[in-house]
């Protein structure tokens, strides 16, 4: 056998092992009632498809959080993008998910059918490239998401100043995880943190959360990491005593990315921000700075105040807070499916209620 097989088989051997005794926790706790926060919504999506919540006992509960960025995008968002697309003339560029949140009036689905340009693209870069080949159109990306996903919003404006773009410009949504942890304090005794928003921001503020009373842990996205980060997280609770564990040292440091932090900083600063449910957090957004307001959207085609309007039997905000289950809400799974979404979190891939609808709760 070959050295590399040896290596591949002893590291395999290992995992299996560190996956039966992180299971064996789970499955034998027997310890006081907690609730444990998915903040990410993929580590929702994750822990269904991995069968996880299967293994949990009675005590434990898993309550989803608001880490799913186009859930925790308001209405008012929606409503901006469509009068761009339909008002401004413009081409929308988007992440596909977003074109079929419902708006106050439409989604961007609607608009399309009412003749909006409506472009889906993979990255920001895509969006970049598609006004730089597309010199007659206004480009206007949605930049959603959390620090995951805002340096290459950042990165695509940078390029776009090089390239001397005057059609390309973007309208943010960003939003940071530090105000949102501040606002859900109390609303789950162990967090479970989304181990790619360390990966970018480091564990510091996690760690003085401990200092508050707030417990957690950050998890990766393997079956391996997702019961590792489960059964420390049921293990500690038992302590008494707030903790905050790293189980997902392969990625997260604690100082994080420099390069990505450097990047958001020199392009944006924060700002107020609205959130799905929880309402507006203070500075827990991300906007374009002064200097670079000319591919900032709402400056750019001055775009009215949006307030925007959800329906009024949609619970997707209980639903991010974690005050109830998407099964809770009337309407899940019988007028609100993935097919007829009446709220965010049905439609997201990220979302709760869609975790919920799929695997079949
Ligand atoms: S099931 Fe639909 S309507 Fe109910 S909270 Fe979820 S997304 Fe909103």
């Amino acid at each position: 056998m070959m050295m590399q097989d040896i290596t591949k088989n002893r590291t395999s051997e290992r995992n299996e092992k560190q996956r039966k005794t992180a299971r064996e926790i789970i499955e034998q706790y027997d310890g006081p009632p907690v609730r444990i926060m998915e903040v990410c919504g993929t580590h929702t999506h994750e822990i269904f498809r991995l069968g996880i919540r299967k293994l949990l006992p009675k005590q434990v509960e898993l309550i989803s959080g608001p880490g799913c960025p186009v859930c925790v995008t308001p209405v008012g968002f929606i409503d901006e993008a469509v009068w761009l697309a339909l008002q401004a003339g413009v081409t929308v560029c988007t992440f596909g998910d977003l074109v079929r949140v419902p708006g106050t009036k439409m989604s961007l689905a609607g608009a399309r059918e009412k003749g909006a340009k409506i472009q889906i693209v993979y990255s920001p870069a895509d969006a970049e490239k598609y006004a730089r080949l597309h010199p007659e159109e206004q480009v206007v990306f949605l930049s959603v998401g959390f620090e995951t996903t805002t340096p290459s919003s950042c990165l695509s404006v940078k390029k776009a100043k090089e390239e001397q773009l005057e059609n390309y410009s973007i309208l943010t949504a960003n939003k940071t995880m530090p105000g949102a942890y501040e606002a859900l304090k109390g609303s789950a005794d162990v967090f479970l943190y989304p181990g790619h928003v360390n990966a970018i921001t480091g564990t510091a503020l996690c760690e003085s959360l401990t200092k508050e009373g707030v417990s957690g842990v950050v998890a990766g996205f393997t079956a391996k990491e997702l019961l590792t980060a489960l059964a420390v997280s049921l293990k500690r609770y038992q302590e008494g005593k707030p903790f905050f564990v790293n189980c997902y040292p392969r990625v997260v440091t604690a100082e994080g990315s420099k390069e990505a932090q450097r990047l958001v900083d020199e392009l944006m600063e924060s700002c107020d921000s609205e959130w799905r449910g929880l309402g507006v957090i203070p500075d827990s957004g991300m906007k374009l700075r002064k200097e670079w307001e000319m591919f900032d959207a709402r400056v750019k085609y001055q775009i009215p105040e949006m307030e925007g309007r959800a329906n009024p039997a949609c619970r997707c905000g209980d639903v991010l807070q974690g005050k109830c289950k998407p099964s809770d809400c009337k309407v899940f799974g019988k007028v609100c499916t993935p097919q007829h979404p009446v709220g965010a979190c049905m439609v997201s891939n990220e979302g709760a209620c869609s975790a919920y609808f799929m695997y079949g709760v």
